[in-house]
């Protein structure tokens, strides 16, 4: 069958080959057909050679984290032939850890998970896959054409699982949140924000494109300015671009008792210039909270499939800027400028 695969750890080896054994039974007794994979910045991390890494004894690790499939055959009764299926990306280290051992693998502590498609663990992008009953997360028929977009909602639901967490430390009435960057994780935390009845902001540095328009159809507000620019101080924010200045501006201008959670990977290696005591400062006085959050356990992937039910699926729909059948799967891997959230198709 076929599979998209590198090399890790080696830059431009990004091949679809035609000989992908079929999934071991060993993998999970679901059985599944792919329809589509996300991508994202992780997967482009791994092509460059920077991230990834391949199963024990493999030189070549299948790529895709963000699924959607459809069942063939699952013995164990838990989903029906033609369920529709997306897998969790984690699987718990073996040791485990008191975090895995508790389900909780998206808090591991020892490093020791691994992940399909990205650590130790095949990925998404092959004709079909296979998934423990625990990690097989079923989908309503009514999102067919974007429920590939749970895995990242996923991610945005841990981080506001946890931004209530730490909020409920105290008496917990946000009114007002900012999102930084418009991407798909960015705009999924808005839509998560607007849900939860939030004055929405979001911030970007796109003037052009389709991230205004997005923002806007939320009911949102989108600022293209420096964050020191902003004319309020936010109760929550919510930082999606890893760009380092971002993240210090946003660290700076949270409100008394703020919350201001990292989902943004940064790159490292830039150092600037900074005052960490003046930020020390305000963060004591303030009670202010910075936390970075990553992944996502089972009970977020479930408060995924609510979030996306519950949203307009024609907005949903709009974040799937880019189709790419599988085997023009150069271009999908390609960045191009307009691009929110770019899919490879699989089986229709
Ligand atoms: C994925 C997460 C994963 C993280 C680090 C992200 O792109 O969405 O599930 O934990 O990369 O590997």
């Amino acid at each position: 069958m076929r599979a998209v695969t590198v090399t890790p750890g080696v830059a431009n080896t990004l091949r679809l080959i035609e000989d992908q054994p079929e999934p071991a039974p060993e993998e999970g007794s679901i059985l599944v057909e792919a329809l589509a994979v996300g991508i994202c910045g992780t997967d482009h991390e791994i092509i460059s050679g920077e991230y990834g890494e391949a199963p024990p004894g493999a030189d070549r690790l299948v790529i895709g984290h963000e699924s959607l499939g459809r069942v063939l055959e699952d013995p164990t009764g838990t989903l029906q032939p033609g369920d529709l299926v997306a897998g969790v990306v984690r699987h718990p280290d073996p040791v485990p850890c008191s975090n895995c051992a508790v389900g909780e693998w998206d808090m591991c502590r020892n490093g020791q998970f691994t992940e399909h498609g990205i650590k130790g663990l095949a990925g998404f992008a092959r004709d079909r896959w296979r998934l423990q009953p625990r990690f097989a997360v079923k989908l309503d028929p009514t999102l067919s054409r974007v429920g590939v977009l749970l895995e990242p909602t996923s991610v945005v639901a841990k981080a506001w699982d946890h931004i209530e967490r730490i909020g409920h430390r105290a008496e917990w009435q946000p009114q007002t949140v900012l999102v930084t960057g418009a991407g798909p994780i960015g705009l999924l935390a808005a839509l998560l924000a607007t849900q939860r009845g939030l004055a929405v902001h979001v911030l970007d540095r796109a003037t052009e494109g389709p991230k205004p328009e997005l923002v806007a159809a939320l009911g949102a507000t989108y600022h293209a300015v420096p964050v020191n620019d902003l004319p309020f101080e936010p109760d929550v924010v919510v930082e999606c671009t890893g760009a380092p200045t971002v993240v210090l501006d946003v660290m700076c201008k949270a409100g008394p008792t703020g919350i201001v959670c990292l989902a943004g990977v940064s790159s490292g290696g830039r150092s600037i210039d900074f005052d960490a005591g003046a930020l020390n400062r305000a963060l004591v006085l303030e009670n202010n909270v910075v936390f970075g959050s990553v992944n996502a356990n089972r009970r977020h992937w479930d408060l995924a499939v609510e979030a996306l039910t519950r949203a307009d699926q024609g907005w949903l729909g709009s974040l799937l800027t880019r189709r790419v059948p599988v085997e023009a799967y150069t271009e999908a891997y390609t960045a191009g400028p307009d691009d929110i959230k770019v899919v490879l198709e699989f089986a229709s």
